[in-house]
């Protein structure tokens, strides 16, 4: 029972010799209970750092919480979609979330909520707004910072994109908008927020063709949130005087 738990802590941490049966445990028995404490250590520091370097690269701007985001206010959105939405199965499926409104509407609370959840029970994450996006896209052959983002984008198995629509998009853009939606295509879960519905997005990338072939890819398995509500902010603002 020690035995087996060692082995495969072993072959976790790579220590071959442990792992292939090569050192044997009989001759060190009476140190068994040393040696699963201490692997058992070494994996948890593991998955430590493991968790720090993921919360790092997915790049989340603020923390947020699906327990703050209240369904009275926002009734784009159901207590019962909300903890649906929490429990993360729909990013493992695949699934994609396009969350539409004006602003101050709770769209990026939502995917802040999901992105932070989803980081810490051990998923791949990555967050931007469209405009650092596209600098990334842009800058991808003439800087590292941007060529390792990408990498890290490709690996993820959730990538939120944050106010599309908000600020123009160049044909150069549009085209690099499409290129990363369809890498994406059925191997990540994307989050789109936009205060603009699909109807508003051929005119916002400027080509008709390339939008439907994006919305294609995109919605064929996605769940669309409109949130129409007033604003959260002009509601709750605070003034000085
Ligand atoms: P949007 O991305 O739609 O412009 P945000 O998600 O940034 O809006 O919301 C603006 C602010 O209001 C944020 O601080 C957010 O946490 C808060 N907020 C918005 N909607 C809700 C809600 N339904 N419950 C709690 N806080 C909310
Ligand atoms: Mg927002």
């Amino acid at each position: 029972m020690i035995a087996s738990g060692i082995t495969s802590m072993a072959k976790e941490l790579r220590l071959t010799e442990l792992a292939h049966g090569r050192f044997s445990l009989e001759e060190h028995a009476a140190h068994e209970q040393f040696l699963l404490k201490l692997l058992t250590a070494e994996i948890s520091a593991r998955e430590k750092r493991a968790e720090a370097e993921r919360i790092k690269r997915a790049n989340l701007p603020a923390y947020k919480s699906f327990e703050e985001f209240d369904t009275d206010f926002q009734k784009g959105v159901g207590a019962e979609e909300l903890s649906t939405l929490a429990r993360l199965q729909w990013i493992d499926d695949q699934y994609n979330l396009v969350l539409i409104g004006p602003p101050g509407t709770g769209k990026t609370h939502i995917a802040l909520a999901v992105a932070n959840k989803a980081v810490r029970e051990g998923r791949r994450v990555f967050f931007a707004d469209m405009d650092a996006l596209m600098h990334i896209l842009k800058t991808a052959e003439i800087s590292m910072q941007s060529a390792a983002r990408i990498k890290w984008i490709k690996k993820c198995d959730l990538v939120v994109i944050d106010e599309v629509g908000y600020l123009p998009v160049t044909n150069m853009e549009a085209n690099l908008f499409f290129g990363l939606i369809s890498s994406l295509y059925e191997k990540a879960s994307v989050i789109i927020t936009s205060n603009k519905g699909f109807t508003g997005w051929a005119d916002m990338l400027g080509d008709s063709v390339l939008t439907t072939a994006l919305l294609d890819r995109l919605t064929h398995r996605c769940q669309l949130l409109d949130f129409e509500d007033e604003s959260w902010r002009l509601a709750h603002r605070e003034q000085i005087f």
